[in-house]
């Protein structure tokens, strides 16, 4: 009798262990287990560049994560065209939460194709060939899959968009076939009602890294510093050390076609990533505790925002 009452305990208490969000779990910890494996059905869909497969078997992966866990599922599906390629269909996938409130909502973003080569090698013969993206591509859509999963458990006061953009690593270097889907999805905007706007944008790009030091960007500093500043405030509550660096580089990315239309956005990346653009941005150059940080801080932000 004691035995199995034992037993009973045992496995309650590994139940309640495996469970996200409790505290037997420390409050979040669990959710470190969840990005992990997102980010390995990521990757094992192969490189995922705009119009293949590959990206088409992650779409069914959001989607499929979208109908468990998001009030809504939205798409947007548009054509590009790159000059002297086909015609290629883009789509950016949007999961709506709502919130307690009506409030403008949160939209959060990540780029969730990879880059269709990898112009940062040096053989020719491997330049042609398109990259896993595992940090670039893939770390920003596992922890966005699993917000999806935190924001059904956890409603949130302000209404919240995790919003999944095609085509953002599309163009050669020094062209303007860059960030296709978060260009398409602010033209949208802009034709849309000025109450419909997000209050804000968080751009989430190469956040995997295993020696992870997320930057200031600039762009980010001078249009969102309001934002910055309260991520930096939960950064500096969860000791993620990972967070507190000074100000550096300026980056181009997702965030940018929000501020030209005057929304407030910022970027977290850590843009010094020795793998970038090359075949060797691969799972094993990434790390949960990583993606965790990333994760848990945004949570914790989210809540003043
Ligand atoms: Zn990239």
């Amino acid at each position: 009798m004691i035995a199995r009452s034992r037993r009973v305990v045992l496995v309650f208490f590994l139940m309640v262990s495996f469970l996200p969000g409790t505290a037997a779990s420390g409050g979040l910890k669990g959710y470190q287990q969840i990005l992990w494996e997102h980010l390995e059905v990521i990757c094992s869909f192969g490189p995922r560049p705009p119009g293949s497969p590959a990206l088409e078997k992650l779409r069914g992966y959001i989607r499929s994560e979208g109908q468990k866990y998001a009030d809504e599922i939205r798409e947007q599906e548009f054509t590009f065209q790159k000059t002297g390629h086909p015609v290629v269909t883009m789509v950016n996938i949007e999961l709506v939460f709502h919130g307690k409130s009506d409030k403008a909502p949160l939209l959060v973003g990540a780029h969730y194709d990879t880059r269709p080569f990898a112009d940062k090698e040096n053989s020719p013969m491997a330049q042609r060939l398109p990259i896993v993206g595992a940090n670039d591509g893939g770390s920003g859509t596992a922890v966005l899959l699993a917000m999806a999963q935190y924001l059904h458990a956890h409603k949130p006061e302000r209404p919240v968009r995790l919003v999944f953009f095609d085509g953002e690593d599309y163009g050669a270097e020094g062209s303007s076939d860059y960030f296709i889907g978060s260009k398409h999805y602010a033209a949208q905007l802009e034709k849309e009602d000025l109450r419909d706007r997000p209050y804000c944008v968080l751009i989430i790009d190469m956040v995997g890294d295993k020696d992870l030091q997320i930057i200031r960007e600039t762009y980010s500093a001078e249009n969102a510093s309001w934002l910055l500043k309260l991520i930096g405030e939960s950064a500096r509550k969860l000791k993620a050390q990972q967070f507190l660096n000074p100000p550096k580089h300026t980056v181009r990315d997702d965030h940018l076609p929000f501020i030209q239309i005057g929304v407030p956005a910022a970027v977290l990346m850590d843009f010094d990533y020795p793998y970038w653009h090359t075949h060797q941005d691969t799972l094993d150059k990434c790390s949960p505790e990583s993606l965790f940080a990333v994760f848990s801080v945004v949570v914790d932000a989210m809540k003043k925002i």
